[in-house]
């Protein structure tokens, strides 16, 4: 995993929105320094609101990088991401970034990529696909939802679909849809999985792949404040080398982690 080195905070003016699902939108932030520093799995934490509530930022990873634009997908679920959802194009907001840690891909230890999502988890694979493109690497992408209306797959290549009710895909669970993706592909030599998703889903990924021997990053979520180590409002435990539990700030030392440290 790749720390970051260039931080910056701009104010911009959103430049475009548009929708990508039920509740999620998907907003470009002209924010040429980060754009230029950007690694896939980095996030930025926006404020939102100059003056009023929500007081302190929201983290959004990076969904996309266009010249000197990032785009954020943000789905709403409470005050400050229906704010983002019901914005305008020209809004002024304050964008600090890039922040955390990123995908390792250019590491020469694999030769596929196997991009697994679920829900809002999706929004930082498409910056892992032109990644992962640019340097000449396969990949596919299975990406899970509740439903067919749950599923996030704009502007991604090479997708499979896990539906929980079947309405789209595969009927199951994204890490079942993994595990019958390798059987059919016989595709267990040099992949290595790269997954961001609810907590649970990643817990189970992180095992799946501990029992195979599959290389496995995950990006973590967790209620975050400031986003740069200072507020301690990210600690989350995960197992260090000796199997000990030990706690981390997932803003500084994250959001990516090697899942061998969340299988306890
Ligand atoms: C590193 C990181 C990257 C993220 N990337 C994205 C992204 O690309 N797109 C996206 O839509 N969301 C992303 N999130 C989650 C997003 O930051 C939260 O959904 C958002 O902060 C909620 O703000 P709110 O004011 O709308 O919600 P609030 O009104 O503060 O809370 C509404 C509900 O959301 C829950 N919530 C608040 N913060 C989080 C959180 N961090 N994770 C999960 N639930 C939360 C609260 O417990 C509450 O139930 C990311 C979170 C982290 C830590």
């Amino acid at each position: 995993m790749l720390q970051t080195s260039t931080i910056t905070d701009i104010r911009t003016r959103i430049s475009a929105i548009r929708p990508a699902g039920t509740d999620v939108s998907i907003l470009s932030l002209p924010c040429p320094e980060i754009a230029a520093a950007a690694r896939p799995g980095n996030f930025v934490n926006i404020k939102i609101n100059a003056a009023d509530q929500p007081l302190l930022r929201r983290p959004f990873c990076i969904h996309n990088v266009e010249g000197d634009t990032i785009d954020v997908m943000v789905k709403n679920v409470g005050r400050g991401t229906s704010l983002l959802c019901e914005a305008s194009c020209g809004e002024s907001l304050l964008v600090l970034g890039p922040l955390g840690n990123s995908f390792s891909t250019g590491t020469g230890d694999f030769d596929t990529a196997l991009c697994v999502s679920g829900g809002i988890g999706t929004a930082p694979m498409r910056f892992l696909e032109t990644t992962l493109a640019s340097e000449g690497i396969a990949f596919h992408h299975l990406v899970g939802g509740r439903s067919h209306a749950d599923l996030l797959t704009s502007g991604l290549s090479n997708v499979s679909t896990a539906t929980d009710d079947g309405s789209e895909g595969f009927r199951g669970n994204v890490v079942e849809l993994l595990e019958t993706h390798l059987a059919e592909q016989n595709a267990a030599g040099r992949v290595k999985v790269f997954a961001c998703g609810p907590n649970p889903m990643l817990k189970a990924l992180a095992r799946f792949c501990r029992d195979r021997a599959i290389a496995c990053e995950l990006s973590l979520e967790s209620i975050m404040g400031c986003g740069v180590g200072i507020c301690y409002g990210c600690m989350v435990e995960l197992s260090n080398a000796d199997g000990q539990k030990e706690s981390i700030l997932l803003c500084r030392e994250g959001p990516v982690i090697d899942g061998e440290r969340f299988t306890a």
